[in-house]
């Protein structure tokens, strides 16, 4: 122990000495709550051994923090008492390139004895991870980021003002245009350059469909390293943005009625570093175990719902033919399905894909990829299937119709999806009663807390949260 402990105080050490010579003083410690709001805690650069060996204190209550900041419990946390440690993952020890004087590292969170925090949700994604690992599966995973772009208002503002203003957007090209790029073109370059010197591997960006709606996308990896890469693309966007005068807005409903900002999650499964995606003579060139991963996931989207859509805010986005995804059914490149199975170029070894289109932005990253592995891997155990893909939009199918065809609509509010992870065995088992029942409890204080509100007032009480 005393070993290990030196041991990790000298990397401390020298990963301090190399954010010296970069002129790093400060390292931001994040996590992400249950409501997805990334928390932090800072420490200056030469107190990072310290950090790394011992921890940094935060209270367990932020486990039942709600996404306006009020406190709601459940059966095992909330209140004032209790501490926890924050670790410092050195191995994502960034500086940031849009902040200078500042480094990032998500971390993990142990008791004060050194014991996994059951509620922790990084640690959570780990061990589904290696559950996938134990199943001989290599699941690779990537996130989609999208964001809204205003100007921000002069001078300062009140949250509560702010929230009201009319949106100002700073380009005002068609969707998908050329324009746009155009138009921010600088602003744009520092965003790519900003997370190409953080060793993000930037796969695509481009303008979205709503006004001032821009996306990247990054390389897939190892589930966990995607899920740090989501919160770092958000905060170096969220920088770089305020470096330029903007402000960008990962809501998932910016305007109530407009198309919103998804967080669609993409996952390739491979087995012996083959991928399971482009099997000859297998169903949609599925291999078996990836047809019954791909079924434990469909099966369980109703449940998921209130992990990847845990705002009342994210059902406002959830509206037939936006792209969001919003009925339990998926097809091959269809992109109004829950689950759209993605081809990629015939001479791609890793083209081939699933994406869950349903999730946004206000998802815990590390809820999201530990639960989507808990249900894939439960549909590994139970042999789970999948029906006919869907072609087409399911949306502009009448409601008989869509019966025919055995196609239900998802949740359509945050307290069906609440309900439906409450009765949910296997993510129950995966999550832990700790988690599980913090992340309940979080949902069903969002739910209660917006019972009364319009649309409008969800969107713009919502829209800077995140
Ligand atoms: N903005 C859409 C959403 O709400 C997604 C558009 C796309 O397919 O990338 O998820
Ligand atoms: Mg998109």
């Amino acid at each position: 122990m005393a070993t290990r402990a030196a041991e990790q105080r000298e990397n401390a050490g020298q990963s301090a000495a190399r954010l010296a010579a970069e002129g790093v003083q400060n390292v931001a410690l994040t996590w992400v709550d249950n409501a997805g709001i990334t928390r932090v805690k800072t420490v200056p650069a030469r107190r990072l051994a310290d950090a790394v060996v011992r921890g940094v204190g935060m209270s367990p209550v932020f486990d039942v923090f709600t996404s306006d900041d009020a406190i709601t419990a459940s059966d095992h946390l909330g209140g004032p008492d209790g501490d926890l440690r924050l670790f410092p993952d050195l191995d994502r020890l960034t500086p940031l390139a849009a902040q200078p004087g500042w480094a990032w590292a998500p971390v993990d969170r142990y008791d004060q004895l050194g014991v996994p925090h059951p509620a922790c949700q990084r640690q959570f994604a780990r061990r589904m991870a290696e559950r996938a690992g134990a199943a001989g599966l290599d699941v690779r995973m990537g996130f989609e980021t999208e964001w809204v772009v205003t100007r921000a208002p002069e001078g300062h503002q009140p949250a509560a003002v702010a929230a009201q203003e009319p949106l100002d957007y700073p380009c005002a090209g068609p969707a998908y245009g050329m324009t746009r790029v155009v138009e921010l073109s600088d602003y744009l370059r520092d965003v790519t350059e900003a997370l190409a010197v953080q060793d993000i591997d930037v796969l695509q960006l481009h303008p979205e469909y709503a006004p001032g709606q821009f996306e990247v996308t990054t390389a897939p990896g190892d589930p966990v390293r995607a899920a740090d890469d989501v919160v770092l693309v958000r905060e170096t966007v969220r920088a770089v943005s305020a470096r330029h005068g903007l402000r960008a807005s990962f809501a998932p409903s910016v305007v109530a009625g407009q198309v919103g900002n998804g967080c669609h999650l993409h996952l390739g499964l491979y087995r012996d570093g083959r991928s399971l995606h482009r099997t000859a003579d297998a169903d949609w060139g599925l291999a078996p175990d990836a047809v019954a991963f791909l079924g434990g996931i469909l099966n369980a989207l109703p449940a998921l719902l209130a992990i990847g859509c845990p705002s009342p805010a994210s059902y406002l986005r959830l509206q037939p033919s936006h792209w969001a995804g919003i009925y339990q059914c998926w097809g091959v490149e269809n992109r109004e399905a829950a689950i759209r199975l993605i081809t990629g170029a015939p001479d791609d070894p890793d083209g081939g894909h699933a994406e869950v289109k349903t999730f946004d932005a206000a998802a815990n990253p590390y809820l999201a990829v530990g639960a989507v592995l808990a249900a894939g891997l439960h549909g590994i155990e139970s042999g789970a299937r999948l029906p006919a893909p869907q072609t087409g939009d399911p949306g502009t199918l009448g409601v008989r119709e869509r019966a025919r065809r055995g196609i239900v609509r998802l949740p359509a509010t945050l307290g069906e999806a609440a309900d439906r992870l409450e009765k949910s065995a296997p993510l129950h088992e995966a999550m832990g009663p700790v988690l599980h029942g913090a992340v309940l409890a979080v949902r069903r204080a969002e739910e209660a807390h917006f019972a009364d509100c319009e649309p409008e007032e969800i969107a713009a009480a919502t829209r800077w949260r995140w």
